[in-house]
This record gives structure tokens, sequence and C-alpha cells, in this order.
């Protein structure tokens, strides 16, 4: 019988105290093992220096200590953002992304195989569910990059959940990889340092208003009216923009955080003076920020990106009303670091040409 390794990040220090009382260990090696993977970032039984040779060869036969398969990687023309296909422990595809800039090293993971929100202009939402990730295999995609940057003398400083999937829709995994990757005496990554991007899923950011926490929150916004909104992103049929706007007013008098919304700027469908007018009267008086990105086109839709005249006007627009702006220029283009457009590419891989 073919019996599955435990995936060793799935395990917080409680439950890996357990795992070892079961195997007869003393409780300190739960510490030690603890410390291997979220300090030495170790990726090995037999990198585990710290304990004793028989016990890494009995942890070998029944914990997966790189339970993501790293299978295709590609690299931006200029080097600047780096994308890799991981191959799940039973054959489903996630996305990782890695974007340098300056002294910033932000990751951008997957919570989810594929994305059950079914918003028209995303490659996730074009390819559907496949299934929620686990706490742990949101966490491999962090030490796995720890790892490698450490081995370059650098280090993850932001991580974005934007990557395949609604972490919302995952809510509990989501954030059980959070606190165990911010526990002080393991990875230690500060909740400042966290974003956690939601379609707007409004029952799970009430829940998170009232767990107050230091994790930055953005929203997918995209359009300033139902019809639109409805029409882009499905979940606005559910939760439509009043609602939606009234929750993040909430967020914000709760916690005195403020929040970030995500504009994708599509030619001639959201990318008018008038609209950006129209979303600066419904952000009136929220301490917000607004995230304008170009499109980044996708196979199942016809939309285009917005030009860079267009989009710094329709900056201007909010800036004017007050509202702060950044126009984000888009990262990896030549890579498909889009969002779920890698996982899409691998069932056609003819698509991509791939720099192995
Ligand atoms: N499910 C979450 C997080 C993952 S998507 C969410 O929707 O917020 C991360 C961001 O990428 C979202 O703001 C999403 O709207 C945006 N996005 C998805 N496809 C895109 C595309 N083709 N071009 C530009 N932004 C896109
Ligand atoms: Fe899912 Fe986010 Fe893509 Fe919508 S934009 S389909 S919520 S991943």
């Amino acid at each position: 019988m073919n019996v599955r390794k435990t995936n060793i990040y799935d395990l917080d220090l409680d439950q890996l105290g357990v795992f070892l009382s079961d195997m007869q260990e003393p409780a300190y090696r739960a510490r030690q093992i603890w410390q291997g993977l979220y300090v030495h970032n170790w990726q090995a039984a037999n990198e585990f220096t710290n304990l004793p040779k028989d016990l890494r060869q009995r942890l070998d036969q029944t914990i997966d200590f790189q339970p993501l398969i790293p299978e295709e990687k590609l690299s931006s023309s200029d080097r600047q953002t780096e994308k890799i296909l991981f191959r799940l422990t039973d054959g489903k595809a996630i996305e990782t992304v890695l974007m340098a800039y300056e002294e910033r090293r932000t990751l951008c993971i997957s919570t989810q195989a594929g994305c059950a929100m079914g918003c028209v202009f995303c490659a996730t939402g074009q390819m559907g569910f496949r299934r929620h990730l686990t706490s742990g295999e949101i966490v491999a995609q962090v030490m796995y990059y720890a790892r490698q940057l450490k081995d370059r003398g650098e280090k993850v400083t932001n991580v974005v959940m934007m990557g395949m999937g609604e972490p919302f829709h995952n809510y509990d995994s989501t954030l059980a990889a959070i606190d165990r990757l911010n526990h002080k005496y393991g990875y230690n990554f500060g909740a400042r340092r966290f974003t956690i991007s939601t379609v707007g899923l409004v029952p799970m950011i009430e829940r998170f208003t009232k767990e107050k926490r230091q994790i930055n929150l953005a929203i997918s916004l995209h359009a300033a009216d139902d019809e639109l909104r409805s029409s882009m992103l499905p979940v606005n049929r559910k939760y439509p923009i009043d609602v939606l706007l009234k929750a993040c007013k909430a967020y914000v008098e709760t916690t005195g955080r403020r929040i970030t919304f995500e504009w994708a700027l599509i030619r001639d469908v959201n990318d008018s003076p008038e609209t950006a007018r129209k979303l600066a009267g419904r952000l009136s008086g929220l301490l917000c920020h607004v995230n304008v990105i170009p499109l980044n086109p996708t196979q199942k839709y016809p939309g285009q990106a917005t030009t860079r005249e267009r989009a710094e006007a329709f900056r201007g627009v909010l800036e004017k009303a007050g509202i702060p702006c950044t126009v984000r220029i888009r990262r990896g283009i030549d890579i498909q670091a889009g969002c779920g457009q890698l996982a899409e590419g691998t069932q056609n891989p003819s698509d991509i040409n791939f720099s192995k």
C-alpha cells in the first residue's frame, strides 16, 4: 500500500509534538525540527544535523520535507520576475511568483488549485475549481523561496495572497498558514508583511474584521456599478457593491487600518474618467488606497489592457478627489505571470515558451 507521507508544513508546533510523541520521541525534538525548518530552512531529512541519524532516517519514511515539486521555472526577460509551477502530491498544479524590486522580494502565492469564483478575465477563474490547498501547501510555497533566497543571501520581504485561488474561500487554511509563518520561534514573518486579496466574500471580511489582525487586506473591486461588476465578477450578484463597501467601512473603523482596492484597467470597459469619478464618489471618506493595473490579457476573455495615458488619467481623477492611487506596471508579462496563466497554459503547452 502506498501510504502518503505527512507534509511537515501542515503541522503546527503542538501537532509536531504529538507526532513525535507517537514515535516515542521526547518533546524537545519538536522544537529542534521547528528550528531546522523555519530558522535554517532545511528541506530534507538528512539536513537535520541537530537530530540523531536514526531519527532522521525514521522521519524520512513518514514525513515529506518537500511537498511541492518544482516542475517549470520561468524568468522574465529583465530577470525581475520568476514564476514556478509546482506539482502537488496528487498531481494538481499551482503557481508561485517571486517579484524583485529594489530591496523588496515579494512572493505571490496560491491558496487554491483553480478557483470557484469565475471572474471572467482571470485565467484561474477560467479553469474552475480543483481543490483547496492545505495550510502546509501554502506555507511550503514561502519556505521554498525562503531557502532559494537564503542561498543567494536574500530574504522574502512580503507575501501577497494573489496567486491562484480565493483566500477567503479557504479561510482557515490561509490564516493557519499565516500563523505558522508568523510563529516567533520559527520563521517569524511579521503579520504586517502579508496581504490577503479577496474578491469580496463579505461574511469572511466580517470575520476577518473581528479578528483584528495586522495583516493587510485588499479587495478586488474592478467596477463601480453592480451591472458591470456582476458581469465580470459573478460573486457580485451575491454581495453587491453597497454591501461590500459597508463591510470594508466596518473593517477600517474597527481595525483603524487602511484598505486597498484592486482595479484591473480594461480598455473601454472600466478605464474612463467618468468611471474614475464614479469610483471616487463611492470611496469618498474611506481610509483606502487604489491600485490600478492594466489588464493582463487571457485566452478566454476578449478584453484588452488600457493605455498608459488612460491609466494616468484615471489615477489623476482619483487623486484629485483625495483618493491615493498607484499605477502598477505589469510585471513578468512575457512569462504569463498573471494569476493562473501558467497552470492554464500547461494544458496547452505549445502556447508557452519555457526556458527551463
Ligand atoms: N482571489 C483573490 C486573489 C487572487 S487574484 C482576488 O480575486 O482578489 C489576485 C488579483 O489579480 C485580483 O485583484 C484579481 O482581480 C487580479 N487579476 C486576475 N486576473 C487578472 C488579469 N488577467 N489581469 C489583471 N489582474 C487580474
Ligand atoms: Fe478567483 Fe481571484 Fe481569479 Fe476571481 S480573480 S477567479 S476570485 S483567483
